[in-house]
């Protein structure tokens, strides 16, 4: 498989490997890199039964995904150094399904797409001298996902930058205490600052080259290609996912999981249609109900990882479905929930199931309860993706049910682990210097 820039429109396209697009990350016009074929993995798809576990079934599918690029060994050893957690799927009874990725190391589901890219990462660089340097501002969870996810690989360094004073204490421990080939800098800036830093220094050039530098943010082709492999698992659970009629709805910020949907639909995942869930940062499903396309500065709100007002993937979305707007009305549906509704979703979940479920994943709920009033998806089965274990925002779950969520046992670790992080100022100048002089 070929990938392409969303920006690229000339008659005959650059087509990159999958290796080149995840170690450039951006293409070099600006654009995303998407699949510019769309291979059949039908056949693969009914070869998995309920038993199948996750790891086979991402084998399977990356046999074929990968094929003419990686070996048999290649995708065996990704597959097993990325995923030692996997999805679970829980039936709730009436055609309503949670699939919980939440079960990594960071408690969210950006580890299925962080690993996966690290491990893939690992196999292109083995064997060669090369080493990489990712490079990566956070504002706090993406940070350690990626951080965690690039632990300990030998050919790869990686500096996270993050501001001084605005993330969580939890956060600030789980960025701050791996160590190994994990360099935390704590600036003195806000996160937008820290991510103009970052990007002068994807700008430079020299230093680029220098220090083999490469991205690992979210709209890394390396990190969206695995977010579709949990699809194809969900719907393996069932007996006979042929027959039914399957909705997913996707609580979203920055729409890689619900474009990573829209691709294993395109590969012959049998979904009816997906549900785009928004907290008031609602530019896509104003997209779909007006037509018209109205990114703004984010608002704050409850579920703060979709906190996003001018989504990197609709540029995506919009070459997915041809600038089509029908056609993409086909096939989601959008839905904007409030933080008061938001907290309501979590209370009611409570009382009526007896588990507590994060403020991401109480969007998708609503959103999908209010799908299953429609007549359109009366008998269909609708399968909600749950993002964050409730645990990582207890303020939230306790303001709303009176109860204190469990912290993770994997995040309670790191709370009495030392902080190790390099103090640094607000400059290019400084961070180039400290780079260089520490891998170059
Ligand atoms: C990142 C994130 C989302 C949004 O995912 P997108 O792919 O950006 O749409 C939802 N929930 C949680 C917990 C997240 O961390």
């Amino acid at each position: 498989m070929k990938y392409i820039s969303t920006r690229d429109q000339s008659t005959n396209p650059e087509t990159v490997s999958f290796k080149e697009a995840i170690f450039r990350g951006l293409a070099p016009d600006g654009g995303l890199y998407y699949p510019r074929e769309q291979p059949d993995l039908t056949e693969i798809f009914k070869s998995f039964n309920p038993a199948t576990s996750y790891k086979e079934v991402v084998l399977g599918l990356c046999n074929t995904l990968f094929s003419g690029e990686l070996s048999e060994e290649s995708v065996r050893r990704i597959v097993e150094k990325a995923y030692s957690f996997e999805p679970k799927l829980k039936s709730l009874g009436h055609g309503l399904h949670l699939l919980e990725l939440f079960h990594g190391p960071s408690c969210a589901f950006k580890d299925f797409g962080a690993f996966f890219l690290a491990a893939a990462m690992d196999e292109f660089l083995k064997g060669s001298r090369r080493k990489a340097l990712v490079l990566v501002a956070t504002s706090g969870d993406t940070g350690s996902a990626v951080a965690r996810a690039f632990l300990g690989r030998s050919n790869i360094e990686v500096v996270i930058l993050y501001p001084s004073g605005r993330v969580s204490p939890l956060q600030e421990k789980q960025l701050t205490t791996l160590g190994g080939n994990i360099t935390t800098l704590e600036v003195e800036c806000s996160f937008d600052d820290c991510q103009r830093l970052v990007k002068k220094a994807f700008m430079d050039r020299e230093l680029q080259e220098r220090l083999n530098l490469t991205s690992a943010n979210s709209i890394n082709l390396g990190r969206l290609i695995p977010q579709s492999f949990y699809y194809f698992y969900a719907l393996s659970r069932f007996e006979n996912p042929q027959a039914g009629e399957y909705w997913f709805s996707v609580p979203s910020g920055n729409f890689g999981n619900l474009t990573a949907g829209l691709y294993a639909q395109q590969w012959g995942l049998p979904v009816r249609g997906f549900i785009a869930a928004t907290n008031i940062n609602d530019v896509v499903p104003q997209y779909l109900e007006s037509g018209i396309y109205n990114p703004h500065p984010s608002f704050h709100t409850l579920s703060n990882a979709m906190d996003v007002g001018d989504p990197s993937n609709f540029e995506r979305l919009m070459t997915l479905f041809n600038q089509d707007l029908s056609a993409m009305r086909r096939m989601l549906r959008g839905e904007k929930i409030t933080d008061a509704e938001t907290l309501k979703t979590i209370r009611e979940v409570s009382r009526d199931y007896g588990f507590l479920i994060d403020p991401h994943t109480a969007v998708g709920w609503l959103a999908a309860r209010r799908l299953q009033q429609q007549k359109l998806a009366r008998g269909a089965e609708i399968i909600v993706l749950s993002t964050a274990n409730a645990g990582k925002f207890s303020e939230t779950v306790s303001e709303a049910t009176g109860m204190e969520p469990d912290l993770p046992e994997a995040l309670k670790s790191v709370l009495d682990l030392p902080k190790q992080a390099v103090q640094l100022g607000n400059t290019p100048n400084e961070l180039f210097d400290f780079l260089l002089k520490q891998f170059g």
